[in-house]
């Protein structure tokens, strides 16, 4: 069974959160000392295998007529971890390739667009891994918790954005979403520890502890995202977040089985490798 087997939403079920101990590392294989030091290890050789998939990825698009790239969609409440992720994982890979967008609050051109108007612009081009940290799922989240759109409004958006997937799928996008579940104790804990370091400090922000009072209403939010938008094209995963050694190694680990899954490689010489080794004597 693959990882992303055990870690994907079935389409079509309800998702329970709370059945989901953020602090579980499942599909992790059984080691004596917890695991830590070679989940490390495993990320290293992850890393090295998600860096030669890129570079075919990217390769490909180079040298021939092709629609294929991938976007990854990380979703987290605040504190998840989606920055120290896109560090650890994304941060093996080539720059060259990689485009990684964050969505905040919109600005007032956004918002005088459809919501998806700023997400579209933002969709890797052919050849490219695209991250976005936050995405067109925050429409259907701290908007839904926060009433800025009238009900009516944001229930609209779920089949929006599963046609709006379906649409980038049929043009070559392999589309990974992955939320980053963490624990409301952990949550405290990482805002804590911010308050202790120095070099934390600008990673800070006082209304993160306002948005905590709403823990709640954001999991239920995240329950019916990923129940209504988990569809066979465009998967969710729940990694469970806690343990920041386990995410990352999950989060690798779901990159490069679904870029496995591409057939990727290095294209063909479009020239005469013969000729062109003589030519260089
Ligand atoms: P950060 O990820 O810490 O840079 O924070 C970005 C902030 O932007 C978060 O508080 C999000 O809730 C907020 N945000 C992102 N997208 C939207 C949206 N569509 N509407 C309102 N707020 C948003
Ligand atoms: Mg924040």
């Amino acid at each position: 069974m693959s990882l992303r087997d055990v870690l994907r939403v079935p389409p079509g079920t309800a998702v329970d959160l709370e059945s989901i101990d953020p602090g579980s590392t499942p599909g992790f294989p059984r080691r004596k000392n917890g695991g830590k030091s070679w989940a490390r290890q495993e990320l290293a050789e992850l890393a090295g295998r998600l860096e030669t998939l890129q570079e075919q990825l990217f390769a490909t698009a180079k040298v021939a007529e092709t629609r294929r790239r991938v976007l990854l969609v990380l979703q987290a409440m605040d504190c998840g971890g989606k920055d120290g992720t896109i560090r650890k994982v994304a941060g093996t890979m080539n720059p060259q390739g990689l485009t990684i967008v964050g969505f905040g609050k919109p600005t007032e051109e956004e918002l005088a667009h459809d919501f998806l108007w700023r997400i579209r612009k933002a969709v890797p081009v052919p050849g490219q891994i695209g991250v976005f940290n936050r995405s067109h799922y925050e429409d259907v989240l701290v908007v839904r918790v926060h009433d800025l759109v009238p009900k009516r409004t944001w229930q609209a958006r779920y089949k929006k954005i599963n046609d709006f997937e379906r649409s980038l799928v049929d043009d070559g996008v392999t589309i990974i979403k992955i939320m980053l579940h963490i624990s409301y104790a952990q949550q405290s804990q990482r805002l804590k520890q911010r308050l202790l370091d120095p070099t934390k400090y600008w990673k800070y922000n006082p209304a993160d502890v306002d948005e905590r009072a709403y823990w709640d209403d954001y999991q239920a939010a995240y329950a019916d995202a990923l129940t209504r938008c988990a569809t066979g094209y465009a998967p969710w995963y729940v990694v469970p977040a806690d343990l920041k050694w386990y995410r990352d190694w999950a989060v690798a680990n779901i990159l490069v089985e679904t870029l496995d899954d591409l057939g990727l490689h290095y294209p063909p010489p479009s020239f005469d490798l013969d000729v062109e080794r003589a030519r260089l004597g």
